[in-house]
């Protein structure tokens, strides 16, 4: 692979360096810094500073025209690994809708992964590219994604959005991500989500175990107080520690996907994991990120 020197606001993808990645190579755009969603699991709140508070990045338009200009013919771009491109100042700013119409109109590959319906807003220009979506839906109970995610849209929404993408023949996966110990973790509650998405159109389940961080795992630890011991013993006593992150013990890990592979499986869906090292679990032919539809 030649890196592209001299790049302003796009980057080179890179999974914190993980062994355990199966993504293809792509260039990643966060229109901003931070993110609004407040996502009590969000590995990026670890690393940025005042992430919670989700600012535009400086002259994003004219940098990003600098860099496309660098960037091989079909670079594949996702929208976003390290905030969500629809985070709350996109109503206003409409940012993320202006380096869309500029990625898009320069033929470039584009793979958008959110939790807002928002997204829908834009349905008219993504449906003029090579886009895919990725939703990320961790549960249908809105009362349980409120206290997981506060300042999201509820998933009731984003089944919504997925509806209104897929009809206007955009394609959606879902990222079921991460999978949490004792939280999201019942199998027929994980059947009740892929059902509700598999209806509303979607045709690619992306899932994932959390991956805990000190502070993410505070976090989960406060709002969850009656699962603090149960969660420290799985990851920092049990689990492994990988390119930083607390991992599960390897068998929790492939048990969570195995059960999320079969019921994707039931419901006609293919089915992938993300940063996992499952490749051998993943439907053949398909990436685990939704960039396979982008090549249509
Ligand atoms: S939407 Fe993504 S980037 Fe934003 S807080 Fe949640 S996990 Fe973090």
């Amino acid at each position: 692979m030649v890196r592209i020197r001299g790049l302003r606001v796009i980057r080179e993808f890179d999974p914190w360096g993980s062994p355990l990645c199966t993504c293809p190579h792509k260039f990643t755009l966060n229109p901003y810094t931070g993110c609004g969603h407040h996502c009590l699991y969000c590995y990026a709140r670890s690393y940025i500073r005042d992430f919670d508070k989700p600012r535009p990045k400086n002259r994003l338009l004219i940098n990003l025209l600098h860099d496309l200009d660098r960037l091989p013919k079909n670079a594949l771009i996702s929208m976003s690994e390290s905030s969500d491109p629809y985070t709350p100042p996109e109503h206003r700013l409409r940012l993320t809708r202006k380096a869309l119409s500029l990625i898009i109109s320069k033929r470039f590959r584009v793979l958008i992964i959110t939790k807002s319906d928002l997204v829908t807003r834009d349905a008219d220009v993504l449906s003029k590219g090579r886009v895919a979506v990725a939703i990320t839906i961790t549960t249908v109970d809105d009362s349980l994604a409120r206290k997981l995610e506060p300042e999201a849209p509820s998933p009731t929404n984003r089944i919504e959005a997925i509806r209104r993408l897929s009809k206007s023949g955009i394609p959606v996966i879902v990222r079921l991500d991460p999978v949490i110990p004792f939280i999201n973790d019942d199998p027929l509650d994980v059947e009740e989500l892929i059902s509700e998405v598999a209806k509303a159109g979607v045709i690619q389940i992306s899932s994932s175990t959390y991956k805990a961080r000190l502070d993410s795992l505070k976090r989960l630890c406060s709002a969850f107080p009656s699962l603090k011991d149960k969660l420290i013993d799985l990851y920092l006593i049990r689990g492994v520690k990988i390119s930083g992150y607390y991992y599960l013990p390897y068998e929790v890990r492939l048990k969570y996907m195995l059960m999320v592979k079969e019921i994707s499986e039931k419901y006609g869906l293919a089915f992938t994991t993300c940063r996992e090292g499952f490749k051998f679990l993943n439907t053949p032919g398909i990436y685990c990120d939704g960039s396979t539809y982008t090549y249509i």
